[in-house]
Order: structure tokens, then sequence, then C-alpha cells
């Protein structure tokens, strides 16, 4: 645990408050969520899209959700925890924007337990770069936190300088899937400093929300052309698996 997770540790105890709801729990409450709001999130079902790994209703007849089926993908896969829905959202508020950053770990430890499900083999752990201005804005880079939660249950290296984002780019909300690839064109790149071999490592890239898989398109890619291996994503929440409207 470094300096600044053991001071926000010790002012906000990250197991005695609901990360959701912020009433009293024990510590052995899964994730810091108290039973209620454990209970409110949109936990993956059984059926999922076998390509971003999308929520499909289980009598879906597709194995691949809407946006897999018109868009190709930099990625061989990628896998979410929960759909976005009220719960998620205030979590993720919460963490982003409240200054929460506490909330890294709990995320951690359920993309944890989520990919653990998988016959998954990882070299490397990258989390999705901000650009180093809002980094410095916000103070602190949510998937970086998660990432690092991660990699330690994982016991895999986290490699957070290895990617940066060069671009500062548009907020995504309300762009559409080729809008948002247009948005992140050239917005990542190897950082200079990064002493990572990358030949045939295989990786797994680390974010808070997955929409369209545009920025995990735009990493893989950056990725792949530095020879990385077999490049798979894991976020915290998903979106919904809806055809935009006309
Ligand atoms: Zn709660
Ligand atoms: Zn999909």
């Amino acid at each position: 645990m470094g300096i600044l997770e053991k001071g926000l540790e010790a002012l906000y105890p990250s197991s005695i408050y609901c990360v959701s709801c912020g009433s009293i729990i024990d510590a052995t409450r899964n994730y810091a969520l108290c039973d209620a709001c454990a209970e409110k999130l949109h936990w993956l079902g059984q059926k999922t899209c076998s390509r971003c790994g999308k929520i499909l209703n289980e009598e879906d007849r597709h194995d691949l959700c809407w946006d897999c089926r018109q868009f190709a993908h930099d990625f061989d896969r990628s896998y979410t925890c929960v759909q976005y829905g009220l719960y998620e959202r205030g979590i993720l508020m919460d963490y982003k924007y409240r200054g929460k950053s506490y909330i890294g770990r709990k995320l951690g430890d359920i993309l944890y337990d989520r990919i653990s499900l998988e016959e998954e083999v990882f070299d490397l752990i990258v989390p999705v770069p901000m650009h180093r201005k809002k980094e410095a804005k916000r103070g602190y880079n949510q998937a970086k936190i998660m990432a690092a939660q991660l990699a330690r249950r994982m016991k895999l290296p986290c490699a957070a300088g290895l990617l940066e984002r060069v671009r500062e780019t548009l907020p995504m909300k309300g762009l559409g899937a080729f809008e948002r690839h247009m948005n992140l064109e050239g917005a990542f790149r190897i950082s200079r400093q990064s002493h990572y071999e990358l030949k045939e490592k295989r990786i797994l890239l680390v974010d808070d929300i997955y929409t369209t898989g545009s920025t995990l398109d735009a990493c893989s890619k950056v990725l792949r052309q530095a020879g990385a291996g077999r490049i798979c994503g894991l976020t915290f929440a998903c979106g919904a698996n809806i055809p935009p409207k006309q």
C-alpha cells in the first residue's frame, strides 16, 4: 500500500462504510457493499457477448451484442462485472468525481473475482491512461488504482506508465461508435520512458467502464503494433446491449 492509500485508509476506513450508500457494514462484507446494495447491482448473468462481454438477454439468439455485430475490435476479448445502471453510476461518480479514490481498491477486488472465472493467463496488467493534465486535476487515474489492486491480487506487474494519452479528447458521452473511434485516433502511444518488453506478451487492459469498446480498441492497436500477443480488456461496468436510435 502506498503512502497516499495508507492515508486514505486512515481517513476513510474502506471496510466500514458501504461504498454505494454509505451505511455502516462489518468488514466481512464482500467489496465493502452492504447486502441491500450488493443485491441492487446488475451483476452479469449467464449470457454475455462472446467478444466484448456485454450482458445479453438469456433469450437473445445472438452470441454477439449489437455493437460487436456491426464493428470489429482490435482487442481479442473483453470482460465486465456489472451492467451500468443507477447504482453502478453512483459508485463510479463517487469514485471519479467526488475524490473517493479508495473505492478503486474495492473495484479492483471485484475485477479480480471476475477474471478468476476465466481460463486466461496474462503477463502484464495495463490501465487505460488519462491525459496527464486531466489526471493532475483529478488527483488520480481511476483505472490505475483498480489495475494496481488487480495486479497485486494476480501477482502480476502493473504497467501503469506503459501507455500514455497524448491528446486531450472530447468527452465521449453522447458520441456514437464512429465518432468515438475518430475522437481517439492517435490519442495513445507507448511511453518513451517505458522499458516493458511487449513482444508476444499477453496483456490485460483495465478501465472503469466499457461502452462501445473504442477506448480499449485504441489502446489495443498501439500495443499490437508494439508486438503484444493476446490482448483482453476488463472493466467494472458495461453499457447495455441496445442498438442506437436512428
Ligand atoms: Zn449500501
Ligand atoms: Zn459485444
